[in-house]
């Protein structure tokens, strides 16, 4: 399953986003309802729906996701206070929006367990 959503059309240009990184990979861009002082979603170039669609192929692209994300920390201050990267997948966790994307939450005191 792979079909265009509107993170495709943010990648497009075709609607805008604060676009804070991007690679010939991978986008990185703030959250517009953000759960934190830094919340950021950073996303393959490549549409994957979810978790279950990742591909033998993708464990590059997705293990680049973190990538990305410990550059921003390293880049925004965030490495040593620490910081959330999380990724949810269907129904029970929440995720709206069928095109994978890391969430990656920084700048405060995250509360544990996430419910
Ligand atoms: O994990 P989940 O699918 O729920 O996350 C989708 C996220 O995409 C939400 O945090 C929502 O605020 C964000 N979003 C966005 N820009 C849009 C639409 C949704 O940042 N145009």
């Amino acid at each position: 399953m792979s079909q265009e959503t509107l993170f495709t059309k943010i990648i497009n240009r075709e609607i805008p986003a604060d676009i804070v990184y991007e690679d010939e990979l991978s986008l990185a861009f703030k959250d517009i309802n953000p759960q934190a002082p830094f919340h950021v979603l950073i996303i393959p170039k490549k549409p994957i729906a979810t978790i279950n669609d990742i591909a033998l192929d993708d464990r590059e692209l997705v293990g680049h996701l973190y990538y990305v994300a410990k550059q921003l920390a390293t880049e925004h201050g965030f490495s040593d206070e620490g910081y959330r990267v999380v990724m949810n997948c269907n129904e029970n966790a929440g995720q709206t929006v069928f095109h994978i994307h890391l969430h990656m939450l920084a700048g405060k005191m995250l509360g544990w367990p996430p419910y």
